[in-house]
């Protein structure tokens, strides 16, 4: 640690603007914190971090490995726990399936997610990135764990990328990038487990390769690509490519909570002189900040956090852990670096839910009611009654009338359904052409002919409403609606 004690019992020298104490620089936003003057990047040596808040993210990563990897293999009535086929236009949330047809629930599911992601911003800021976001979890909690393990401390990492060849270097880089290629195409796989299904991949691996080039291709690109962001990448995916930390900033106020230095309780800052007694301190203005940087060294995104909110700070907490570590050491309270609104700091004002929060949550709640009542009203099996494309009607030897329909049904649910459909509102017959016994597989559709046959004397015009029943089981899942065409009436 940077901190600086004096070994001397001498009398103390008045503390000195120049070397005591500091103003913070005003150049950090000439450029990102990974880069030099000529746009070089500056590979970023992060100092493992270690304290409460470390260990609460360690445990809640844990939690989130284990749902994220075991996540496709779980299965709700049959159906997938979560599964995003945008391939086949097939979606399982929750075990729920989605279909096409399905397009108003699943924008409703969107406008939700899109409104929780500002209402959730406006309140915490980027407590998702630090906590929860797939890229730091990996990241911070599995890969640059790995590399504590092989490379040693973030000195022993810069000692070594500075280090000549030797057998030993090319051994540990060998071994930490054959992990990292070995994570990386773990990772690929769930994320294909995700998007086909965990059963499509199986066949994926099962199956000679040249039945499935399409997908072991998909296996290649990603599992590469998932390589570069963790061994190379790494922060500049959340500064470049990710566009949440982006636009941010348009949704935090002066009440957000935010991973933020107390200013006013820090500066000025200087290094730690034992002989300045507190009065001379509070007489010099000097603040609870001794310029360690310890918060600096263990920044996965190599930024300084006194210099304020910036687009780069994913909110992982590292900093407040290192700070509270020096506090400690030093005998001054905790929390010079900590969860906090610039209202708390500037103005003491504590956490409140503003106005603005208030109409995201309403409109959240609105948003749900609405989700949860289609989710949970919509037929385990849409039907699509039309009839036949070109024809009119057909009057039979014996004066009946006839008319030809398609009827396309969907089974949403996972498993297999025997279904009927009844003329309902009008005394006639329905007859299903083809296979009689109609069966409709997990998650597939089946289209086939029904002809109906009316009596002319049920017919008080030349069109009339028809009501059918789908059942399934004797049980009545849906009705659908379509029209009769007969002769002209007189
Ligand atoms: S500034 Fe602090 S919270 Fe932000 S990324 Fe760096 S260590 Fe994490
Ligand atoms: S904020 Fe805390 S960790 Fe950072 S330099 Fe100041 S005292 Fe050190």
């Amino acid at each position: 640690m940077n901190v600086v004690l004096p070994k001397t019992n001498a009398k103390p020298a008045p503390p000195r603007e120049d070397s005591l104490t500091k103003t913070p620089p005003d150049d950090f936003r000439d450029r990102i914190s990974t880069s030099d003057e000529t746009g070089k990047r500056l590979w970023v040596y992060a100092k493992k971090p270690e304290g409460r808040w470390t260990n609460g993210r360690t445990w809640f990563s844990w939690l989130l490995i284990g749902i994220m990897f075991v996540g496709p293999f779980v299965r709700i009535n049959g159906n997938p726990l979560l599964m995003i086929n945008i391939v086949e236009r097939r979606f399982s949330i929750l075990g729920q399936l989605f279909w096409p047809q399905d397009a108003i629930i699943f924008a409703v599911a969107m406008l939700i997610l899109v409104i929780g992601i500002i209402l959730f911003t406006a309140a915490f800021g980027r407590l998702w990135c630090g906590w929860a976001c797939p890229q730091t979890v990996m990241m911070e909690m599995v890969f640059r764990k790995i590399e504590y393990l092989i490379d040693g401390s973030n000195l022993e990492q810069r000692r070594l990328t500075a280090a000549p060849w030797t057998t030993q270097k090319v051994l540990r880089r060998t071994l930490k990038l054959g992990i990292f290629f070995g994570l990386s195409f773990v990772i690929c796989n769930t994320l294909l487990a995700y998007i086909i299904g965990s059963n499509a991949l199986l066949q994926i691996i099962t199956d000679p390769p040249r039945e499935h080039l399409a997908g072991l291709g998909f296996m290649v690109a990603f599992t590469l690509l998932f390589f570069a962001i963790f061994a190379r990448f790494r922060e500049q995916a959340c500064t470049f490519i990710c566009p949440y930390g982006r636009f941010q900033s348009t949704m935090i106020d002066e009440n957000t909570m935010i991973v933020a230095y107390d200013h006013k309780r820090g500066e000025k800052r200087s290094h730690l002189q034992k002989e300045i007694p507190n009065s001379q301190r509070q007489k010099e203005k000097i603040g609870d900040c001794v310029d360690c940087h310890q918060c600096v060294a263990v920044c996965p995104t190599g930024i300084d956090i006194r210099n304020g909110m910036q687009m780069e700070c994913v909110h992982c907490t590292a900093c407040m852990d290192a700070c509270d570590g020096v506090m400690e050491k030093i005998g001054r309270a905790a929390g010079l670096v900590r969860y906090a609104s610039l209202n708390s700091i500037e103005r003491n004002v504590p956490f409140r839910f503003s106005p603005r929060m208030g109409l995201y949550l309403g409109i959240l709640a609105a948003l749900s009611v609405l989700f949860f009542t289609l989710l949970f009203t919509r037929p385990a099996v849409e039907a699509v009654f039309l009839r036949a494309p070109g024809s009119l009607f057909i009057q039979t030897q014996d004066g009946k009338i006839e008319n030809l329909y398609t009827v396309k049904l969907i089974n949403k649910t996972m498993r297999d359904l025997p279904v009927e459909v009844r003329l309902e509102n009008l005394p006639g017959a329905l007859e299903v052409m083809g296979e009689k016994n109609l069966h409709v597989a997990p998650g597939k559709f089946t289209e086939t002919s029904v002809l109906i046959v009316l009596d002319p004397a049920t017919l008080t015009a030349m069109t009339a409403d028809l009501k059918i029943g789908i059942y399934s089981d004797g049980k009545k899942l849906q009705t659908v609606n379509t029209d009769f065409i007969g002769p002209r009436k007189n």
